[in-house]
């Protein structure tokens, strides 16, 4: 499939013959290796094997479960096509890892080619949009057939999304920051795997927010603030009401109006 970056619907990317209605295995890597023989057989993709493999080391950094049921595993490799994706519903549900714990109903899988930067972004900000409302998976889980679950994702439209936050990517930007830090001590060895998990992210992240994080970094030592009571911890004032309760058990990205930084919710307790 060619990308047309003026299209923006999801059913751009995906046909009907792209679901898999009732997944086999309520496995992980066994329903992301059924979801690829998909892709496979539709030779939508000729490399499995690597792609399987660069969506299990994706999956290792963080899980691409985003709660309520849902996945989004992902990689950035070239399949000889521009994109590939590929849905998988489970009734049962798989264990995911996911950051609420709950077991995954719904599995969008994407792979794109690294020769698209800002692609991902766009499909995975449209897609958080939708996936994020709880009306729309409800829909999209009790779906009675595979044509009704197709066209219920092919109301999603793949819009930037205009508002003033990051969506679902806190974990991920925290993540870079953790490595980033972690490299300056690191010997030769540890540095150099450091520099593979970073280049991963970075594969995802889009260029305007890896410019901001890169000249935090370089001016403060770090990038990413919490929000304690209301307060960001990196210049100590208070935030907006509303952006402090929207921060609030959400893995969505804010950006401090006073200092600039990435602000996120502090980590929970288990
Ligand atoms: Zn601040």
């Amino acid at each position: 499939m060619k990308v047309n970056f003026k299209s923006s619907n999801f059913s751009d990317y995906l046909k009907p013959s792209q679901i898999v209605f009732n997944l086999k295995s309520n496995d992980k890597v066994q329903s992301l290796n059924e979801l690829l023989d998909i892709l496979l057989e539709q030779k939508i993709i000729k490399n499995k094997e690597l792609v399987l493999t660069r969506i299990i080391n994706r999956e290792k950094l963080e899980s691409t479960a985003i709660g309520h049921g849902v996945a989004l595993p992902h990689a950035r490799v070239n399949t000889g096509n521009d994109i590939a994706v590929v849905v998988g519903r489970s009734k049962e549900g798989i264990d995911f890892d996911a950051i609420d714990k709950k077991k995954v109903h719904l599995v969008i899988l994407m792979v794109w080619n690294p020769s698209l930067p800002g692609l991902f972004n766009h499909l995975f900000a449209g897609l958080a949009q939708y996936l994020r409302n709880e009306e729309f998976r409800e829909k999209l889980f009790k779906a009675k057939d595979k044509s009704e679950l197709y066209s219920y994702l092919s109301e999603i439209v793949l819009s930037i999304s205009p508002q003033d936050k990051i969506i679902s990517r806190a974990n991920l930007i925290k993540k870079l920051q953790e490595i980033e830090i972690s490299k300056k001590k690191a010997t030769p060895e540890q540095r150099e795997k450091l520099d593979k998990e970073a280049k991963l992210i970075r594969g995802e992240l889009d260029a305007a927010i890896l410019d901001r994080f890169d000249k935090l970094m370089e001016k403060y030592g770090y990038a990413v603030a919490e929000v304690v009571d209301g307060v960001c911890r990196g210049c100590n004032i208070n935030v907006a009401t509303g952006i402090s309760s929207s921060i609030e058990g959400s893995n969505d990205i804010y950006i401090c109006e006073n200092c600039g930084k990435f602000l996120v919710a502090p980590k929970k307790e288990d």
